[in-house]
Protein backbone atom coordinates (compact mmCIF):
# COMPACT_ATOMS: atom_id res chain seq x y z
CA UNK A 1 0.00 0.00 0.00
CA UNK A 2 2.87 2.37 0.33
CA UNK A 3 3.35 2.99 -3.07
CA UNK A 4 -0.52 4.01 -3.24
CA UNK A 5 -0.62 7.57 -4.99
CA UNK A 6 -1.78 10.30 -2.22
CA UNK A 7 -3.18 12.38 -4.76
CA UNK A 8 -5.89 11.66 -7.43
CA UNK A 9 -5.60 13.68 -10.53
CA UNK A 10 -7.99 13.78 -13.41
CA UNK A 11 -7.32 14.94 -17.11
CA UNK A 12 -9.62 15.96 -19.92
CA UNK A 13 -7.59 16.38 -22.60
CA UNK A 14 -10.18 17.95 -24.92
CA UNK A 15 -9.44 18.89 -28.69
CA UNK A 16 -10.40 22.53 -27.59
CA UNK A 17 -9.82 22.86 -24.21
CA UNK A 18 -8.63 20.56 -21.33
CA UNK A 19 -9.03 20.71 -18.01
CA UNK A 20 -7.64 18.54 -14.81
CA UNK A 21 -9.17 18.06 -11.31
CA UNK A 22 -7.73 16.43 -8.58
CA UNK A 23 -9.71 15.16 -5.62
CA UNK A 24 -9.45 17.78 -2.78
CA UNK A 25 -9.16 17.86 1.08
CA UNK A 26 -13.03 16.85 1.46
CA UNK A 27 -13.13 14.49 -1.18
CA UNK A 28 -14.67 16.25 -3.20
CA UNK A 29 -13.04 16.79 -7.18
CA UNK A 30 -11.97 20.65 -7.45
CA UNK A 31 -10.95 21.47 -10.83
CA UNK A 32 -7.26 24.07 -11.33
CA UNK A 33 -7.54 27.21 -12.54
CA UNK A 34 -5.11 27.76 -14.89
CA UNK A 35 -1.96 30.24 -13.63
CA UNK A 36 -1.68 32.67 -16.34
CA UNK A 37 -5.49 32.96 -17.43
CA UNK A 38 -7.26 32.34 -13.76
CA UNK A 39 -9.42 30.42 -15.69
CA UNK A 40 -10.94 26.93 -15.20
CA UNK A 41 -9.72 25.59 -18.98
CA UNK A 42 -6.94 25.50 -20.89
CA UNK A 43 -6.83 26.14 -24.79
CA UNK A 44 -4.99 22.73 -26.22
CA UNK A 45 -3.63 25.12 -28.38
CA UNK A 46 0.62 24.98 -28.19
CA UNK A 47 2.80 27.88 -29.67
CA UNK A 48 6.83 26.76 -30.40
CA UNK A 49 8.69 30.16 -29.44
CA UNK A 50 11.95 28.78 -29.87
CA UNK A 51 13.98 25.94 -29.47
CA UNK A 52 13.32 24.44 -25.51
CA UNK A 53 10.68 27.29 -25.21
CA UNK A 54 6.72 26.59 -26.17
CA UNK A 55 3.24 28.69 -24.61
CA UNK A 56 0.55 26.57 -24.40
CA UNK A 57 -3.17 28.15 -23.68
CA UNK A 58 -4.98 31.34 -24.49
CA UNK A 59 -1.83 33.01 -25.32
CA UNK A 60 -0.55 30.38 -27.63
CA UNK A 61 -4.76 30.55 -29.18
CA UNK A 62 -3.81 34.71 -29.71
CA UNK A 63 -0.54 33.98 -31.15
CA UNK A 64 -1.91 32.05 -33.95
CA UNK A 65 -2.93 34.76 -35.68
CA UNK A 66 0.32 36.43 -35.94
CA UNK A 67 2.54 33.61 -36.56
CA UNK A 68 -0.13 30.52 -37.90
CA UNK A 69 3.16 28.30 -38.23
CA UNK A 70 4.67 28.22 -35.12
CA UNK A 71 1.30 26.86 -33.40
CA UNK A 72 -0.73 23.72 -33.72
CA UNK A 73 -4.19 23.48 -32.41
CA UNK A 74 -6.84 20.37 -32.61
CA UNK A 75 -3.79 17.92 -32.23
CA UNK A 76 -6.25 15.50 -30.90
CA UNK A 77 -8.23 14.60 -34.18
CA UNK A 78 -4.59 13.43 -35.19
CA UNK A 79 -4.00 11.02 -32.03
CA UNK A 80 -2.57 7.41 -33.30
CA UNK A 81 -1.80 8.63 -37.24
CA UNK A 82 1.16 9.48 -38.28
CA UNK A 83 1.22 12.97 -38.19
CA UNK A 84 4.68 15.04 -37.36
CA UNK A 85 5.31 18.80 -36.93
CA UNK A 86 8.74 20.64 -37.36
CA UNK A 87 9.78 23.36 -35.03
CA UNK A 88 13.46 24.57 -34.11
CA UNK A 89 14.77 21.18 -35.75
CA UNK A 90 13.09 19.07 -33.78
CA UNK A 91 10.05 16.37 -34.90
CA UNK A 92 7.10 16.35 -32.76
CA UNK A 93 4.14 13.96 -33.12
CA UNK A 94 0.68 14.36 -31.84
CA UNK A 95 1.98 12.23 -28.62
CA UNK A 96 4.62 14.59 -27.83
CA UNK A 97 2.49 18.21 -28.71
CA UNK A 98 -0.28 16.93 -26.14
CA UNK A 99 2.23 15.94 -23.58
CA UNK A 100 3.11 19.66 -23.85
CA UNK A 101 -0.37 20.65 -23.00
CA UNK A 102 -0.65 17.55 -20.17
CA UNK A 103 2.62 19.28 -18.42
CA UNK A 104 1.59 22.78 -18.39
CA UNK A 105 -1.92 21.06 -16.85
CA UNK A 106 0.40 19.11 -14.54
CA UNK A 107 2.49 22.10 -13.68
CA UNK A 108 -0.70 24.36 -12.95
CA UNK A 109 -1.68 21.69 -10.45
CA UNK A 110 2.01 20.92 -8.96
CA UNK A 111 1.60 24.78 -7.97
CA UNK A 112 -2.11 24.50 -6.78
CA UNK A 113 -1.84 21.67 -4.84
CA UNK A 114 1.55 21.79 -3.21
CA UNK A 115 1.75 18.01 -4.63
CA UNK A 116 3.84 16.51 -7.30
CA UNK A 117 1.52 15.42 -10.29
CA UNK A 118 2.43 11.73 -11.07
CA UNK A 119 -0.18 9.58 -10.86
CA UNK A 120 -3.04 10.25 -13.57
CA UNK A 121 -6.32 9.31 -14.92
CA UNK A 122 -6.26 10.48 -18.98
CA UNK A 123 -9.95 10.96 -20.77
CA UNK A 124 -10.69 9.97 -24.28
CA UNK A 125 -14.12 9.78 -26.58
CA UNK A 126 -15.71 6.29 -26.05
CA UNK A 127 -15.51 6.20 -29.72
CA UNK A 128 -11.79 6.23 -29.35
CA UNK A 129 -9.87 2.73 -30.76
CA UNK A 130 -7.22 0.98 -29.59
CA UNK A 131 -4.42 2.89 -31.23
CA UNK A 132 -5.32 6.51 -29.90
CA UNK A 133 -6.11 5.29 -26.70
CA UNK A 134 -2.31 4.06 -26.05
CA UNK A 135 -1.36 7.03 -28.29
CA UNK A 136 -3.16 9.08 -25.57
CA UNK A 137 -1.23 6.95 -22.72
CA UNK A 138 2.17 7.56 -24.58
CA UNK A 139 1.45 11.57 -24.16
CA UNK A 140 0.59 10.77 -20.26
CA UNK A 141 4.45 9.17 -20.25
CA UNK A 142 6.18 11.44 -22.93
CA UNK A 143 4.97 14.11 -20.44
CA UNK A 144 6.77 11.96 -17.44
CA UNK A 145 3.35 11.23 -16.18
CA UNK A 146 2.24 7.68 -14.32
CA UNK A 147 -1.43 7.44 -16.37
CA UNK A 148 -2.74 4.44 -14.19
CA UNK A 149 -6.45 4.84 -16.38
CA UNK A 150 -7.58 5.77 -19.46
CA UNK A 151 -11.05 6.24 -19.00
CA UNK A 152 -13.80 6.69 -21.66
CA UNK A 153 -15.27 10.80 -21.38
CA UNK A 154 -18.86 9.76 -20.96
CA UNK A 155 -18.16 7.31 -18.17
CA UNK A 156 -16.16 9.99 -16.73
CA UNK A 157 -18.97 12.44 -16.84
CA UNK A 158 -21.78 9.64 -15.82
CA UNK A 159 -19.43 9.03 -12.95
CA UNK A 160 -19.28 12.93 -12.26
CA UNK A 161 -23.44 13.07 -12.44
CA UNK A 162 -23.91 9.96 -10.50
CA UNK A 163 -22.51 11.03 -7.13
CA UNK A 164 -25.78 12.15 -5.64
CA UNK A 165 -28.24 10.09 -7.61
CA UNK A 166 -29.77 7.22 -5.57
CA UNK A 167 -29.12 3.63 -6.00
CA UNK A 168 -31.90 2.72 -8.09
CA UNK A 169 -30.48 1.28 -11.51
CA UNK A 170 -30.63 3.89 -14.08
CA UNK A 171 -30.06 3.32 -17.87
CA UNK A 172 -28.54 7.07 -18.94
CA UNK A 173 -27.57 7.86 -22.66
CA UNK A 174 -24.67 10.54 -22.46
CA UNK A 175 -24.57 12.72 -25.61
CA UNK A 176 -21.44 14.06 -25.76
CA UNK A 177 -20.43 16.78 -28.52
CA UNK A 178 -17.12 18.88 -27.68
CA UNK A 179 -14.70 20.98 -29.61
CA UNK A 180 -13.64 18.04 -31.80
CA UNK A 181 -15.34 14.80 -30.92
CA UNK A 182 -18.91 13.81 -30.87
CA UNK A 183 -19.62 10.37 -29.25
CA UNK A 184 -22.98 9.15 -28.25
CA UNK A 185 -22.89 6.38 -25.11
CA UNK A 186 -25.29 4.57 -23.18
CA UNK A 187 -24.25 3.23 -19.68
CA UNK A 188 -26.01 1.10 -16.97
CA UNK A 189 -25.43 2.71 -13.59
CA UNK A 190 -26.19 0.92 -10.50
CA UNK A 191 -25.60 0.75 -6.79
CA UNK A 192 -22.45 -0.67 -7.13
CA UNK A 193 -21.41 -0.58 -11.28
CA UNK A 194 -20.90 1.65 -13.97
CA UNK A 195 -21.43 -0.55 -17.07
CA UNK A 196 -20.81 1.18 -20.69
CA UNK A 197 -23.09 -1.03 -22.61
CA UNK A 198 -22.59 0.67 -26.38
CA UNK A 199 -20.83 3.37 -28.07
CA UNK A 200 -20.93 5.49 -31.13
CA UNK A 201 -19.82 8.73 -32.47
CA UNK A 202 -17.27 10.68 -34.75
CA UNK A 203 -13.74 11.74 -34.40
CA UNK A 204 -13.87 14.32 -37.00
CA UNK A 205 -16.95 15.61 -35.60
CA UNK A 206 -17.74 18.40 -33.01
CA UNK A 207 -17.87 22.32 -32.14
CA UNK A 208 -15.29 23.33 -34.55
CA UNK A 209 -16.86 22.50 -37.37
CA UNK A 210 -20.30 24.55 -36.19
CA UNK A 211 -17.49 27.20 -36.08
CA UNK A 212 -15.89 26.43 -39.55
CA UNK A 213 -19.92 26.51 -40.81
CA UNK A 214 -19.85 30.41 -39.47
CA UNK A 215 -16.78 31.33 -40.78
CA UNK A 216 -17.76 30.00 -44.51
CA UNK A 217 -20.63 32.42 -44.14
CA UNK A 218 -19.27 35.34 -42.96
CA UNK A 219 -17.03 35.40 -45.58
CA UNK A 220 -19.13 35.01 -48.36
CA UNK A 221 -21.43 37.95 -46.94
CA UNK A 222 -18.73 39.91 -46.52
CA UNK A 223 -17.56 39.42 -50.11
CA UNK A 224 -21.18 39.46 -51.09
CA UNK A 225 -21.96 42.95 -49.54
CA UNK A 226 -18.11 44.61 -50.51
CA UNK A 227 -17.06 43.26 -53.85
CA UNK A 228 -13.65 43.07 -51.98
CA UNK A 229 -11.21 41.92 -55.15
CA UNK A 230 -9.15 39.93 -52.85
CA UNK A 231 -9.67 36.61 -51.32
CA UNK A 232 -10.00 36.72 -47.73
CA UNK A 233 -9.77 33.21 -47.60
CA UNK A 234 -6.22 33.42 -48.69
CA UNK A 235 -4.82 35.77 -45.92
CA UNK A 236 -4.22 33.40 -42.81
CA UNK A 237 -4.06 36.57 -40.34
CA UNK A 238 -7.48 37.49 -41.24
CA UNK A 239 -8.83 34.16 -41.32
CA UNK A 240 -7.15 32.97 -37.86
CA UNK A 241 -9.12 36.28 -36.39
CA UNK A 242 -12.38 35.08 -37.99
CA UNK A 243 -12.32 31.89 -36.33
CA UNK A 244 -11.60 33.15 -33.65
CA UNK A 245 -14.06 35.88 -33.57
CA UNK A 246 -16.83 33.16 -34.85
CA UNK A 247 -16.62 31.19 -32.31
CA UNK A 248 -17.04 33.88 -30.03
CA UNK A 249 -20.48 34.71 -31.74
CA UNK A 250 -20.97 30.84 -32.06
CA UNK A 251 -21.54 30.87 -28.17
CA UNK A 252 -23.29 33.95 -27.91
CA UNK A 253 -26.21 32.57 -30.24
CA UNK A 254 -26.47 30.06 -27.48
CA UNK A 255 -27.96 32.79 -25.45
CA UNK A 256 -29.35 35.67 -27.79
CA UNK A 257 -31.03 35.42 -31.36
CA UNK A 258 -28.98 37.23 -33.21
CA UNK A 259 -25.66 39.16 -33.13
CA UNK A 260 -24.09 41.70 -35.65
CA UNK A 261 -20.34 41.12 -36.67
CA UNK A 262 -18.42 44.01 -38.09
CA UNK A 263 -15.57 43.17 -40.38
CA UNK A 264 -13.08 45.37 -41.93
CA UNK A 265 -10.57 43.45 -44.35
CA UNK A 266 -8.56 44.79 -48.07
CA UNK A 267 -9.61 48.30 -47.41
CA UNK A 268 -13.38 47.17 -47.13
CA UNK A 269 -15.75 46.71 -44.35
CA UNK A 270 -19.29 45.53 -43.57
CA UNK A 271 -21.30 44.32 -40.91
CA UNK A 272 -22.89 41.08 -41.10
CA UNK A 273 -26.38 40.08 -39.28
CA UNK A 274 -26.47 36.24 -37.91
CA UNK A 275 -29.51 34.83 -36.56
CA UNK A 276 -29.67 31.62 -34.61
CA UNK A 277 -32.07 30.73 -36.75
CA UNK A 278 -29.75 31.09 -39.85
CA UNK A 279 -26.78 29.57 -37.73
CA UNK A 280 -29.21 26.62 -37.06
CA UNK A 281 -30.39 26.21 -41.09
CA UNK A 282 -26.48 26.70 -41.97
CA UNK A 283 -25.54 23.55 -39.11
CA UNK A 284 -28.31 21.66 -39.62
CA UNK A 285 -26.77 18.16 -41.50
CA UNK A 286 -24.05 18.63 -38.35
CA UNK A 287 -26.48 18.35 -36.16
CA UNK A 288 -28.42 15.44 -38.07
CA UNK A 289 -25.32 13.41 -38.16
CA UNK A 290 -25.33 13.79 -34.31
CA UNK A 291 -28.86 12.28 -34.12
CA UNK A 292 -27.92 9.36 -36.93
CA UNK A 293 -25.09 8.04 -34.20
CA UNK A 294 -27.57 8.90 -31.74
CA UNK A 295 -29.75 6.49 -33.86
CA UNK A 296 -27.50 3.66 -33.99
CA UNK A 297 -26.58 3.68 -30.55
CA UNK A 298 -29.98 2.97 -29.90
CA UNK A 299 -30.07 0.05 -32.70
CA UNK A 300 -26.93 -1.01 -30.70
CA UNK A 301 -28.64 -1.07 -27.26
CA UNK A 302 -31.72 -2.98 -28.90
CA UNK A 303 -29.52 -5.75 -30.40
CA UNK A 304 -27.16 -5.93 -26.77
CA UNK A 305 -30.48 -5.90 -24.44
CA UNK A 306 -33.53 -7.80 -27.01
CA UNK A 307 -35.61 -4.38 -26.90
CA UNK A 308 -37.86 -3.34 -29.78
CA UNK A 309 -38.19 -0.02 -27.90
CA UNK A 310 -34.48 1.00 -26.87
CA UNK A 311 -35.51 4.86 -26.74
CA UNK A 312 -37.94 3.99 -23.81
CA UNK A 313 -35.14 1.70 -21.78
CA UNK A 314 -33.20 5.76 -21.48
CA UNK A 315 -34.24 6.76 -18.08
CA UNK A 316 -31.55 9.90 -18.25
CA UNK A 317 -30.09 11.52 -20.91
CA UNK A 318 -26.98 13.85 -20.16
CA UNK A 319 -25.44 16.59 -22.43
CA UNK A 320 -21.64 17.28 -21.82
CA UNK A 321 -19.37 18.64 -23.67
CA UNK A 322 -19.25 22.75 -24.40
CA UNK A 323 -21.33 22.37 -27.89
CA UNK A 324 -24.14 20.67 -26.10
CA UNK A 325 -25.09 24.38 -24.70
CA UNK A 326 -26.56 25.00 -28.41
CA UNK A 327 -30.01 24.97 -27.78
CA UNK A 328 -30.92 23.56 -31.03
CA UNK A 329 -29.06 20.27 -29.67
CA UNK A 330 -31.78 19.89 -26.77
CA UNK A 331 -34.42 20.39 -28.96
CA UNK A 332 -33.50 18.55 -31.74
CA UNK A 333 -33.14 15.65 -29.03
CA UNK A 334 -36.33 16.27 -27.54
CA UNK A 335 -38.46 16.39 -31.13
CA UNK A 336 -37.05 13.17 -32.32
CA UNK A 337 -37.47 11.59 -28.62
CA UNK A 338 -40.64 12.50 -27.14
CA UNK A 339 -40.13 12.19 -23.33
CA UNK A 340 -36.87 12.80 -23.34
CA UNK A 341 -35.55 15.47 -20.74
CA UNK A 342 -32.13 16.11 -21.94
CA UNK A 343 -30.39 17.55 -18.93
CA UNK A 344 -26.93 20.03 -19.53
CA UNK A 345 -24.86 19.03 -16.22
CA UNK A 346 -21.90 21.34 -15.70
CA UNK A 347 -20.66 20.32 -19.31
CA UNK A 348 -17.31 21.88 -19.61
CA UNK A 349 -15.97 20.21 -16.42
CA UNK A 350 -18.02 17.29 -15.33
CA UNK A 351 -15.56 14.77 -17.60
CA UNK A 352 -12.36 16.12 -15.84
CA UNK A 353 -14.00 16.03 -12.13
CA UNK A 354 -15.30 12.42 -12.68
CA UNK A 355 -11.60 11.89 -14.25
CA UNK A 356 -10.24 12.51 -10.73
CA UNK A 357 -13.05 10.24 -9.00
CA UNK A 358 -12.11 7.19 -10.80
CA UNK A 359 -8.15 8.10 -10.22
CA UNK A 360 -9.35 7.70 -6.65
CA UNK A 361 -11.85 4.27 -7.38
CA UNK A 362 -9.24 2.95 -9.64
CA UNK A 363 -6.98 3.05 -6.70
CA UNK A 364 -9.51 0.91 -4.73
CA UNK A 365 -10.86 -1.16 -7.38
CA UNK A 366 -7.18 -1.87 -8.90
CA UNK A 367 -8.58 -1.61 -12.40
CA UNK A 368 -5.16 -2.08 -14.48
CA UNK A 369 -5.48 -5.87 -13.54
CA UNK A 370 -6.83 -7.87 -16.53
CA UNK A 371 -8.00 -11.13 -15.38
CA UNK A 372 -11.35 -9.89 -14.66
CA UNK A 373 -11.22 -10.87 -11.16
CA UNK A 374 -12.27 -8.01 -8.44
CA UNK A 375 -11.23 -7.54 -4.92
CA UNK A 376 -13.54 -8.87 -2.26
CA UNK A 377 -14.93 -6.91 -0.22
CA UNK A 378 -12.39 -7.12 2.68
CA UNK A 379 -9.34 -6.32 0.31
CA UNK A 380 -11.46 -3.40 -0.70
CA UNK A 381 -12.50 -1.87 2.67
CA UNK A 382 -8.21 -2.67 3.75
CA UNK A 383 -7.61 -0.34 0.53
CA UNK A 384 -10.10 1.95 1.36
CA UNK A 385 -8.57 2.45 4.68
CA UNK A 386 -5.19 2.77 3.26
CA UNK A 387 -5.47 5.16 0.63
CA UNK A 388 -7.46 7.26 3.10
CA UNK A 389 -4.68 7.54 5.47
CA UNK A 390 -2.24 8.12 2.94
CA UNK A 391 -4.57 10.87 1.01
CA UNK A 392 -5.48 12.20 4.33
CA UNK A 393 -9.64 11.61 3.67
CA UNK A 394 -12.46 10.33 6.07
CA UNK A 395 -12.57 6.68 4.88
CA UNK A 396 -16.40 6.42 5.12
CA UNK A 397 -16.67 9.41 2.16
CA UNK A 398 -13.97 7.66 0.22
CA UNK A 399 -16.05 3.92 0.13
CA UNK A 400 -19.11 6.29 -0.81
CA UNK A 401 -18.12 7.49 -3.81
CA UNK A 402 -15.56 4.91 -4.46
CA UNK A 403 -17.70 1.98 -4.18
CA UNK A 404 -18.50 1.26 -8.34
CA UNK A 405 -17.20 -0.90 -10.44
CA UNK A 406 -16.70 0.31 -13.86
CA UNK A 407 -16.39 -1.67 -16.84
CA UNK A 408 -16.16 -0.28 -20.79
CA UNK A 409 -16.57 -1.65 -24.25
CA UNK A 410 -14.70 -1.07 -27.21
CA UNK A 411 -16.41 0.86 -30.14
CA UNK A 412 -15.33 -1.81 -33.18
CA UNK A 413 -15.05 -5.12 -33.16
CA UNK A 414 -10.35 -6.41 -33.27
CA UNK A 415 -8.92 -9.43 -34.26
CA UNK A 416 -5.98 -11.02 -35.73
CA UNK A 417 -5.72 -12.91 -38.87
CA UNK A 418 -5.11 -16.05 -39.27
CA UNK A 419 -5.05 -19.28 -41.92
CA UNK A 420 -7.72 -21.81 -41.89
CA UNK A 421 -5.00 -24.86 -42.07
CA UNK A 422 -7.60 -27.61 -42.17
CA UNK A 423 -8.99 -26.96 -45.76
CA UNK A 424 -6.41 -29.06 -47.93
CA UNK A 425 -4.68 -26.84 -50.71
CA UNK A 426 -4.42 -23.71 -47.94
CA UNK A 427 -0.73 -23.88 -48.72
CA UNK A 428 -1.82 -22.76 -52.59
CA UNK A 429 -4.22 -20.11 -51.65
CA UNK A 430 -3.08 -18.42 -48.54
CA UNK A 431 -4.58 -15.27 -48.91
CA UNK A 432 -8.20 -17.19 -49.79
CA UNK A 433 -7.85 -19.46 -46.57
CA UNK A 434 -7.06 -16.65 -44.27
CA UNK A 435 -9.84 -15.15 -42.14
CA UNK A 436 -10.15 -12.47 -39.00
CA UNK A 437 -10.20 -13.67 -35.53
CA UNK A 438 -11.93 -11.57 -33.55
CA UNK A 439 -10.46 -11.08 -29.99
CA UNK A 440 -13.42 -8.55 -28.96
CA UNK A 441 -16.31 -7.55 -30.38
CA UNK A 442 -17.81 -4.38 -30.57
CA UNK A 443 -19.54 -3.03 -27.54
CA UNK A 444 -18.43 -6.05 -25.69
CA UNK A 445 -18.01 -5.34 -22.04
CA UNK A 446 -14.12 -5.18 -21.44
CA UNK A 447 -11.65 -6.85 -19.97
CA UNK A 448 -11.40 -10.07 -22.50
CA UNK A 449 -9.34 -12.52 -23.12
CA UNK A 450 -9.14 -14.95 -26.12
CA UNK A 451 -6.74 -17.97 -26.04
CA UNK A 452 -5.73 -19.12 -29.46
CA UNK A 453 -3.80 -22.02 -30.67
CA UNK A 454 -2.06 -20.66 -33.57
CA UNK A 455 0.48 -23.26 -35.67
CA UNK A 456 3.57 -22.95 -37.30
CA UNK A 457 3.47 -23.36 -40.57
CA UNK A 458 6.64 -24.76 -42.31
CA UNK A 459 9.37 -27.14 -40.29
CA UNK A 460 12.03 -25.16 -37.87
CA UNK A 461 10.29 -21.96 -37.87
CA UNK A 462 11.29 -19.49 -35.44
CA UNK A 463 9.39 -16.65 -35.22
CA UNK A 464 5.10 -16.01 -36.23
CA UNK A 465 3.85 -12.66 -37.22
CA UNK A 466 0.83 -11.00 -35.45
CA UNK A 467 -1.46 -8.51 -37.24
CA UNK A 468 -3.63 -6.95 -35.78
CA UNK A 469 -6.94 -6.17 -37.78
CA UNK A 470 -9.91 -3.50 -36.82
CA UNK A 471 -13.54 -3.95 -38.42
CA UNK A 472 -13.80 -1.70 -41.00
CA UNK A 473 -17.62 -1.05 -41.95
CA UNK A 474 -20.75 -0.90 -39.46
CA UNK A 475 -21.11 -5.00 -39.71
CA UNK A 476 -18.86 -7.23 -38.27
CA UNK A 477 -17.46 -9.75 -40.14
CA UNK A 478 -14.66 -12.85 -40.41
CA UNK A 479 -14.14 -11.86 -44.09
CA UNK A 480 -10.58 -10.06 -44.70
CA UNK A 481 -12.01 -7.66 -46.90
CA UNK A 482 -14.41 -6.33 -43.93
CA UNK A 483 -11.29 -5.81 -42.08
CA UNK A 484 -8.32 -3.34 -42.30
CA UNK A 485 -4.67 -4.03 -40.68
CA UNK A 486 -3.95 -1.96 -37.62
CA UNK A 487 -1.38 0.40 -38.92
CA UNK A 488 1.47 -0.08 -36.11
CA UNK A 489 -0.84 -3.28 -34.89
CA UNK A 490 1.58 -6.17 -35.99
CA UNK A 491 4.66 -7.89 -34.32
CA UNK A 492 6.36 -11.22 -33.57
CA UNK A 493 6.24 -14.36 -31.57
CA UNK A 494 9.99 -15.53 -31.39
CA UNK A 495 12.05 -17.19 -29.13
CA UNK A 496 10.76 -20.86 -31.00
CA UNK A 497 12.93 -23.68 -30.22
CA UNK A 498 14.80 -24.95 -32.71
CA UNK A 499 13.70 -28.12 -34.98
CA UNK A 500 9.89 -27.77 -34.28
CA UNK A 501 7.53 -29.81 -37.30
CA UNK A 502 5.45 -28.20 -38.64
CA UNK A 503 1.81 -27.05 -37.45
CA UNK A 504 3.38 -27.25 -34.03
CA UNK A 505 0.60 -25.42 -31.86
CA UNK A 506 1.87 -22.26 -30.10
CA UNK A 507 -0.84 -21.40 -27.17
CA UNK A 508 -1.30 -17.47 -28.05
CA UNK A 509 -3.29 -15.33 -25.09
CA UNK A 510 -4.42 -11.80 -25.77
CA UNK A 511 -6.54 -9.73 -23.40
CA UNK A 512 -8.14 -6.67 -23.81
CA UNK A 513 -7.46 -4.79 -20.51
CA UNK A 514 -10.25 -2.64 -19.27
CA UNK A 515 -8.79 0.77 -20.90
CA UNK A 516 -9.27 -0.95 -24.44
CA UNK A 517 -5.46 -1.69 -24.86
CA UNK A 518 -4.06 -4.82 -26.02
CA UNK A 519 -1.49 -7.10 -24.57
CA UNK A 520 -0.21 -10.70 -26.07
CA UNK A 521 1.48 -13.33 -24.36
CA UNK A 522 2.23 -16.97 -26.23
CA UNK A 523 4.20 -19.77 -24.70
CA UNK A 524 5.34 -23.07 -26.94
CA UNK A 525 3.81 -25.84 -25.07
CA UNK A 526 6.17 -28.63 -25.86
CA UNK A 527 9.12 -27.17 -24.24
CA UNK A 528 6.80 -24.96 -21.66
CA UNK A 529 8.81 -21.64 -23.29
CA UNK A 530 7.92 -18.25 -22.81
CA UNK A 531 8.27 -16.64 -26.05
CA UNK A 532 8.88 -13.54 -26.47
CA UNK A 533 6.62 -10.96 -28.02
CA UNK A 534 6.96 -7.66 -29.62
CA UNK A 535 3.32 -6.89 -30.27
CA UNK A 536 1.87 -3.70 -29.83
CA UNK A 537 -0.53 -1.54 -31.24
CA UNK A 538 1.09 1.51 -31.49
CA UNK A 539 2.34 4.18 -33.29
CA UNK A 540 5.50 4.93 -31.05
CA UNK A 541 8.04 2.54 -30.23
CA UNK A 542 8.67 2.31 -26.20
CA UNK A 543 12.57 3.44 -27.56
CA UNK A 544 10.79 6.71 -29.23
CA UNK A 545 8.69 7.46 -26.23
CA UNK A 546 11.58 7.37 -24.24
CA UNK A 547 13.30 9.67 -26.20
CA UNK A 548 10.60 12.20 -26.76
CA UNK A 549 10.05 12.12 -23.03
CA UNK A 550 13.63 13.44 -22.57
CA UNK A 551 12.98 16.20 -25.62
CA UNK A 552 9.49 17.67 -23.64
CA UNK A 553 11.17 16.84 -20.14
CA UNK A 554 13.60 19.72 -21.74
CA UNK A 555 10.94 22.28 -23.11
CA UNK A 556 10.19 24.95 -20.75
CA UNK A 557 6.20 25.50 -21.12
CA UNK A 558 4.52 28.63 -20.08
CA UNK A 559 1.08 29.75 -20.42
P1 LIG B 1 -15.10 20.82 -24.97
O1 LIG B 1 -14.29 19.95 -25.89
O2 LIG B 1 -16.13 20.08 -24.22
O3 LIG B 1 -14.25 21.71 -24.14
O4 LIG B 1 -15.97 21.75 -25.92
C1 LIG B 1 -15.57 22.98 -26.27
C2 LIG B 1 -16.47 23.36 -27.43
O5 LIG B 1 -17.70 23.82 -26.90
C3 LIG B 1 -15.90 24.45 -28.29
O6 LIG B 1 -16.13 24.14 -29.65
C4 LIG B 1 -16.71 25.64 -27.86
O7 LIG B 1 -16.83 26.59 -28.89
C5 LIG B 1 -18.05 25.02 -27.54
N1 LIG B 1 -18.87 25.84 -26.65
C6 LIG B 1 -18.57 26.24 -25.40
N2 LIG B 1 -19.57 27.01 -24.91
C7 LIG B 1 -20.52 27.08 -25.88
C8 LIG B 1 -21.79 27.74 -25.99
N3 LIG B 1 -22.28 28.49 -25.00
N4 LIG B 1 -22.49 27.59 -27.14
C9 LIG B 1 -21.99 26.84 -28.15
N5 LIG B 1 -20.80 26.22 -28.11
C10 LIG B 1 -20.07 26.33 -26.99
Amino acid sequence: MSEQPTSFFGIDLGTTYSVISYIDEYGKPAVIRNASTGKETLASVVYFESAGNVVVGEQAKNLAVVYPDKVVARVKRSMGQESNWEFDGVTYTPESISALVLKRLAEDAAEETGRPVRDVVITVPAYFGMLEREATKQAGTIAGLNVIGIVPEPVAAAMQYDVAATDAERVILVYDLGGGTFDTTVIRVSADRIDVLCTDGDQELGGVDWDDRLVGHLVDEFVAQTSVEEDPNDDREFMQELREKAEDVKRQLSSVSARSVPLRFGGKQATVEVTRDMFETMTGDLLDRTLGYTDRTLEKLAAKVATDDPAGLIDEVLLVGGSSRMPAVRTALEKKFPGWKPRLHDPDLAVAKGAARYALSSAIWDWAATDGDSPDARERQDRVAAIAQAANLDPDKLAAFARKEITTVLPKAFGVRLVDTDTPGWQDDIEGHSYIQHLVHADQTLPSRQDLTAGTVVPDQREVKVQIYEQAGGEESRELSANKAVDHGSGLITGLPAGLPASSPIEVQMTVSREGLLRVEANEPRSGRDLIIEVQVSVLSDEEVRSAAATVSAITVRS
